[in-house]
């Protein structure tokens, strides 16, 4: 086998083998390494999500299971948490900016590294298909505000109206004081970030959010900036991030953590990673909270976070189950 590729598989196979170029010299791989390879046993369809979305996870995994593409499973199982009136930080019933507006993010990636994205769009109870629509159907991977709701019009999308009465309540209620400070988990929970592999071994994701609640006007958070809210590498894996996006935002998380597996860190260890390259350089960092789940083309998954109380959703097997995530601060 040429150096090259023998490269290249080696840090596909997600078990520490991407040793670095320079010390490997041979053009054959030794026993040992065929070995590692061979018992790798990629366990997919698989589709992970961050928090417990049963309903959106059990939607993707009945497009999977069929031997749907992952993209459309990604699509499926986003608009589940998008038209779900009850989630208060993804599409219709999300809540406003501090001016009572529903803002909507959401970004899509699939297999062949395609990135479409809409930010900071209103009246549309589906950013995850919009930004589909985005990159399959312009010349453009991003779309912002009126531009991206006129487009989303004009591809047939009905304008409607996202505030939902409950909304409207919490931001009059909050509007009392008016002060900015996300609650851990609360304000800042249930985006959907989705990572999902199909029977093809191809994998895709999604991630799709109405952002801070009470964030200002024209705020945009990671959920829909590539690299940041969501990142796919057809050849390494997939991650995406929930929690306050300025922080995900400066640390570019999610295409940090596809990189590291890229070297040969586990999803894991790769989570961790992005985790602290954000606490160790943030002494505020007891006051937010950010989650990340990576998933690699074997369908090995990880996930971790700041503070406890994260968890992520996922369908393998024909099995659904809900994993509590390690946190960096470990509860006393
Ligand atoms: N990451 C999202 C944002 O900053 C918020 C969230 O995950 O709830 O917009």
């Amino acid at each position: 086998m040429k150096r090259r590729n023998f490269i290249k598989r080696a840090s596909l196979t997600g078990l520490g083998l991407a040793v670095a170029p320079s010390i490997i010299s041979c053009e054959t791989e030794t026993e040992k390494d065929k070995k590692a390879i061979a018992t790798v046993t990629p366990v997919f369809p698989i589709v992970v999500a961050t928090w417990n979305f049963k309903n959106a996870t059990k939607a993707a995994w009945e497009v999977l299971e069929k031997g749907g593409a992952s993209i459309d499973a990604i699509e499926a199982g986003c608009r589940v948490e998008e038209a779900d009136l009850k989630n208060t930080t993804v599409g219709n019933g999300g809540s406003p900016d501090r001016d009572g507006n529903v803002t909507l993010d959401a970004c899509i990636m699939n297999k062949d590294g395609g990135y479409g994205a809409v930010v900071c769009m209103e009246n549309i109870a589906h950013p995850i298909s919009v930004a589909r629509k985005v990159m399959e159907e312009t010349p453009h991977v991003l779309l912002a505000g009126k531009g991206a709701e006129q487009f989303a019009v004009e591809q047939g999308f009905k304008r409607e109206n996202l505030l939902t009465e409950a909304s409207k309540k919490a931001w009059l209620k909050w509007k009392e004081k008016s002060e900015y400070k996300p609650i851990i988990n609360i304000e800042n929970h249930d985006t959907i970030g989705m990572l999902a592999i199909d029977k093809n071994g191809d994998i895709s994701g999604g991630c799709t959010t109405s952002g801070m609640a009470y964030k200002m006007a024209g705020r945009v958070g990671d959920s829909a900036i590539i690299g940041s809210g969501l990142f796919i590498d057809n050849s390494v894996g997939g991650a995406t991030a929930t929690g306050m996006g300025e922080e995900v935002l400066k640390t570019v998380g999610s295409f940090l953590i596809v990189e590291l597996m890229r070297q040969g860190r586990t999803p894991q260890e790769a989570c961790e990673e992005g985790v602290r390259r954000i606490v160790e350089s943030n002494p505020n960092y007891t006051n937010f909270q950010v989650g990340y789940v990576a998933l690699n083309k074997q369908g090995e998954y990880g996930c971790y976070c700041v503070h406890g109380g994260f968890g992520i959703s996922k369908y393998q097997e024909g099995k659904q189950t809900y994993i509590k995530s390690n946190s960096y601060i470990k509860k006393a």
